[in-house]
């Protein structure tokens, strides 16, 4: 029997929800790109619940329990003595979100010595040391695309967030005040401006095709070219490194996969090349960011500000920067697990384990590693290495 170890963000404080604030989601049909919504046999869960939480259990309780296997769901994931390094050796699958990763570095996966799947209930498997993964055949799958839409409507809204000023002018509200000028200060028009993505992979391309209506002037730069009919489309300018394209854009979005190629992307030296008072939105990973170059970015005012819902490790310890650096607009890890989201993502991970237990083949766009090599997604978006350093450090959070 299979020991599946699922760790989970915790449930709102104020307990598991009773009631939600709308009765559905709308039903999709397919992916924008054509690729299938998850294909499980069943769902035991309706959409639009809480799933990601620990009372959620990404709706698998009853499924795996049916067929005499062992579910462990904890929120504590961090330290030697968290539940989850405890259950790990003998867990056979772990899954864990990107939100609230449960970090599998090589030392965890020393210790799981019955691993087989590590299952990213999301997208991105950096919280994963891949390289380690590989050297032990330990298969790396996660929900491709599940919530690639759900990031993209989250870009479009920090970027307008950010340049328009808005978080300070609603603070000035509930604050009791009528401040124009202090509001408006800092506030411009996004039309006319050049936004450029780094990677224009499935949130990429979508915050492009997001973007178009805003009549701004479109860029972007990735290892492989769109096609060029998308590219005319769009009227998009495509750069073949960073650096060109940071050059001339007023806002910067990043939406490539962390790896070792793309970790701390953006240090000091790229930073001092953007142009001066340009704001960055991340909504990829923390760490393709260097978190002491973005404060410094921002207090100079080489930056004008800087939004985005990932940090590195996660949870950030209180003390981390970004929580009080000037002119941010971060939120917690939110934007790929609104409950739209969760209901593609757990149903995926619900495939993921059917295909695993039932001896079938994962989908290849679900792969990052399989059998020793990077693999499907992982092959073609992912470079081979370890991007975990560090994650030692969310031990250090301590719940408010
Ligand atoms: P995709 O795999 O569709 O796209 C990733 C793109 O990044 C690919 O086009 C890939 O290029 C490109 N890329 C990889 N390395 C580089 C590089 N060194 N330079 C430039 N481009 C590069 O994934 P998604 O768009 O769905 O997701 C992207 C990332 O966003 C995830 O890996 C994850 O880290 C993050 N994410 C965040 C979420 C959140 O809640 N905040 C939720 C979902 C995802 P190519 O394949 O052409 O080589």
């Amino acid at each position: 029997m299979t020991k599946v170890l699922c760790v989970l963000y915790d449930d709102p404080v104020d307990g598991y929800p009773r009631s939600y604030a709308r009765d559905d989601i709308p039903k999709l049909e397919r992916y924008p790109d054509g690729q299938t919504l998850p294909t499980p046999s069943a769902i035991d869960f309706k959409p639009g619940q809480l799933l990601g939480s620990v009372s959620g259990e990404l709706g698998l309780r009853k499924f795996l329990e049916d067929q005499g296997h062992t579910l462990v769901v904890t929120s504590d994931k961090d330290g030697p003595n968290s539940r989850f390094e405890r259950e790990l050796p003998d867990a056979d699958v772990v899954i864990s979100q990107p939100f609230w990763p449960a970090y599998l570095t090589e030392e965890r996966i020393k210790k799981a010595k019955k691993l087989k799947l590590a299952i990213t209930a999301g997208i991105g498997s950096d919280h994963v040391d891949l390289q380690a993964a590989m050297e032990r055949s330990i298969t790396v799958a996660e929900v491709t695309f599940c919530n690639s839409i759900s990031v993209s409507e989250h870009v479009v809204m920090m970027i307008l967030a950010l340049v328009r000023n808005y978080i300070p002018s609603y603070q000035w509200v509930v604050k009791g005040g009528w401040n124009i000028a202090d509001c408006v200060e800092r506030s411009y028009d996004f039309e006319g401006m050049n936004v450029g993505t780094v990677a224009a992979g499935r949130i990429g391309l979508a915050v492009l095709r997001r973007l178009k209506p805003f009549d701004v002037k479109l860029h972007y730069m990735d290892r492989h070219r769109l096609p060029e009919k998308v590219e005319k489309e769009l009227g998009l300018t495509y750069h073949p490194n960073v650096e060109s394209m940071v050059k001339v854009c007023d806002v910067v979005t990043i939406n490539c996969p962390l790896h070792p190629e793309t970790e701390h992307m953006f240090n000091d030296e790229l930073l001092s090349k953007m142009k001066r008072g340009s704001y960055i939105v991340n909504t990829a990973r923390g760490k393709i960011c260097d978190r002491d170059a973005i404060v410094r970015a921002l207090k100079s005012g080489q930056i004008a500000g800087y939004a985005g819902d990932v940090w590195f490790p996660q949870p950030p310890p209180q003390d981390h920067p970004w929580r009080t650096m000037p002119h941010h607009g971060m939120t917690p890890h939110i934007s790929g697990t609104s409950l739209s989201a969760q209901a593609r993502y757990a149903a995926g991970t619900r495939e993921i384990i059917e295909a695993f237990l039932g001896g079938k083949p994962i989908r290849d766009e679900y792969l990052i590693v399989d059998e020793g090599k990077l693999a499907g997604t992982g092959a073609h978006s992912y470079s081979a290495g370890d991007a975990t350093k560090g994650s030692e450090e969310a031990a250090r959070y301590e719940k408010v």
